[in-house]
């Protein structure tokens, strides 16, 4: 599955977070009811207590004992009070309910158990009640109602669970702002180093975050690692250069040395030898020329670029392959857009429309067809060469456009080719900010589609 680390972190976060609230509910809600009871059985045990304490029962009923010490006269007594602190109490003789009441809610009464709370649920309320010895033969029942202490915890516990998902969510988005600044670094270094890998420009660095942390130390790391990789192609540039240099020279004396060699051969065998030593001359001549191509940043010159001509160059250059394509009676159509022009190099066009052209000859088959379309796609200029050729099988697809990559040398048509043109197309495409895409189905065909901007900027 595609997810991003900010997402795992979050989803692990927002779900660790919920249980462990539900859990602190969970557990709030078991302690502060026990609590709660608790608390409200000892209040009601005290005061069963205190209250039996005092409490006589005459013949006229009950009464409290304390004043019992104090006034002779019975009928100056203060009766017993049924209701005190929210409690109910009602008296029983020999298990009858002879004083007081009951609340009418509770329709099934339990009997007398002493010394101990029964609970009663009505179909709304909660009642506790608790039994206690008052004579031989007389029983006082406390009766308290416990619905609101009971609503209060649920009303608590409702209320956090409102509040909860609120939190949760204020939690989640500000863990994932706090993620997603935390991750704009390496999301930087990201576009940087996609940078580095489309341009091939080993120069650039990555960029340093302020604080020194594990960014910082990863950007060091591959700064580091960018600047070997940079001495290296240097290296390699450097050598690859002076060698060719190197070369040059000798190489232009043995051409000379041939040119004057030629003007004293005699015979025709002599003469097709020395041909083929000016062949194999002229093409390492064109390699060390090519080295030294790739070697020098080239770069394009903004004075060149003029407004060109699309359908106008290309069939120019067609005009000067038209021999070469006559030996293998291949035939080539141009058609599409006849009036586009684009503001480029010119000599790049020429360039890159030769070496695509050359090879839709070279690697054709005889009797073959070339087409070559031009359409216009938005702001670009889009050319597509189709040739009926061998094709390129879909692995070597992925290599052709490196320098000095050719296919297999034995379908290589003459020595000359170098298995650097497609990489040079694709160079001085790029320098246009235009694309090169190559498809082929091998032994069918092969087509070249070349991207330009229209308005390019140099
Ligand atoms: P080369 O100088 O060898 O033609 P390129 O860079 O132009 O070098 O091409 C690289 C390789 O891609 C060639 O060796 C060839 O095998 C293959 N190739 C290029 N264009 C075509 C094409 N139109 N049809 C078939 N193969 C091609």
């Amino acid at each position: 599955m595609n997810v991003s680390i900010k997402t795992k972190i979050i989803i692990w976060f927002t779900l660790f977070f919920t249980a462990l609230t539900f859990a602190i509910i969970l557990f709030l809600q078991s302690i502060s009811s026990s609590v709660i009871i608790s608390e409200v059985e000892d209040d009601l045990m005290n005061l069963t207590s205190d209250v039996v304490e005092d409490l006589v029962i005459l013949p006229d009923g009950p009464f409290y004992a304390e004043e019992l010490e104090e006034l002779e006269d019975f009928e100056d007594l203060e009766p017993f009070q049924y209701f005190k602190d929210n409690v109910s109490f009602a008296i029983y003789e020999n298990n009858v309910l002879v004083y007081g009441q009951l609340p009418i809610q509770i329709t099934s009464i339990p009997d007398i158990r002493l010394q101990s709370f029964h609970y009663i649920d009505t179909a709304t309320e909660r009642f506790v009640m608790y039994d206690v010895i008052i004579d031989s033969t007389h029983v006082l029942r406390a009766i308290q109602n416990i619905t609101t202490s009971d609503n209060v915890v649920g009303g608590v516990i409702n209320q956090l669970l409102i509040v909860t998902p609120i939190i949760i969510l204020i939690a989640g988005l500000g863990g994932f702002f706090i993620l997603k600044t935390s991750f704009q670094p390496i999301q930087k270094l990201y576009i940087v180093a996609e940078s580095i890998k489309n341009s091939q420009d080993f120069s650039k660095r990555m960029p340093m975050p302020r604080a020194k942390d594990e960014i910082y130390k990863l950007s060091d790391m591959m700064n580091q690692m960018l600047h070997t990789i940079e001495e290296t192609f240097q290296r390699e540039k450097q050598f690859s250069s002076n060698v060719s240099h190197e070369l040059r020279t000798p190489l232009s004396v043995l051409k000379a040395q041939i040119e004057y060699l030629e003007t004293k051969l005699t015979t025709d065998i002599q003469k097709n030898e020395m041909e083929d030593i000016q062949k194999q001359i002229h093409y390492v001549e064109q390699l060390v020329d090519q080295i030294l191509y790739f070697t020098r940043n080239e770069t394009l010159n903004p004075q060149a670029f003029s407004e060109v001509d699309v359908y106008q160059t290309i069939q120019a250059v067609i005009e000067t392959y038209e021999d070469f394509a006559q030996q293998k009676n291949i035939h080539i159509q141009l058609d599409g857009l006849e009036s586009i022009t684009i503001f480029a190099d010119e000599l790049s066009i020429i360039r890159i429309m030769n070496n695509i052209l050359s090879n839709a000859i070279k690697y054709n088959k005889d009797d073959g067809e070339i087409n070559i379309h031009i359409v216009q796609d938005k702001e670009y200029v889009e050319i597509t060469c189709l040739d009926t050729g061998i094709g390129i099988q879909p692995d070597e697809l992925l290599k052709i456009k490196q320098p000095f990559y050719r296919v297999d040398t034995s379908r290589t048509i003459d020595s000359l080719s170098l298995g650097i043109g497609l990489s040079m197309v694709d160079r001085l495409v790029t320098m246009h900010h235009g694309s090169l895409e190559i498809s082929s189905e091998y032994g069918i065909y092969t087509k070249v589609k070349v991207l330009l901007p229209i308005k390019n900027t140099p």
